[in-house]
């Protein structure tokens, strides 16, 4: 989609500072980062929600959140072994919830205590 800003992300036409890749996700720093860690995970593949991309593709969502686990575990916020000192993996869905661009993606925040309930 020309005209998703993730798409053009992941096309390279705009660019990213890019953390992780694997063939089908693409993990790269928030522009306005919330927390010392703050990256976002997308399927290269256009879905508009984690919703509809589990209804589309289910082994594509679990690429995303292995990739996020990835991530985590490269910022030193976990291990295979343990969530310590543990992350925070988003996906805001619609309007209520936030959601600006509407391209999957799960934000992974860590680095410092992250409160509950969100706001
Ligand atoms: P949402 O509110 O849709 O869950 O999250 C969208 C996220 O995309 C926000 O945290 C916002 O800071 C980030 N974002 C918006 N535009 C850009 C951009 O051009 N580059 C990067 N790296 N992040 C962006
Ligand atoms: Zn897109």
């Amino acid at each position: 989609m020309t005209d998703c800003l993730f798409c053009r992300m992941v096309a390279g036409e705009i660019p990213a500072d890019v953390v992780h890749e694997t063939e089908r996700t693409l993990a790269f720093r928030d522009i306005a980062p919330q927390a010392p860690t703050h990256v976002l995970v997308v399927p290269k593949d256009h879905h508009a929600t984690a919703g509809l991309l589990v209804g589309a593709d289910p082994q594509l969502l679990a690429e995303v959140v292995a990739a996020a686990h990835a991530v985590a575990v490269q910022e030193g916020l976990a291990t295979d072994e343990a969530p310590e000192p543990g992350y925070r993996l988003v996906f805001n869905s619609g309007p209520q919830a936030g959601q600006t661009v509407h391209h999957v993606h799960g934000h992974v925040l860590g680095g410092r205590a992250l409160t509950w309930p969100p706001g």
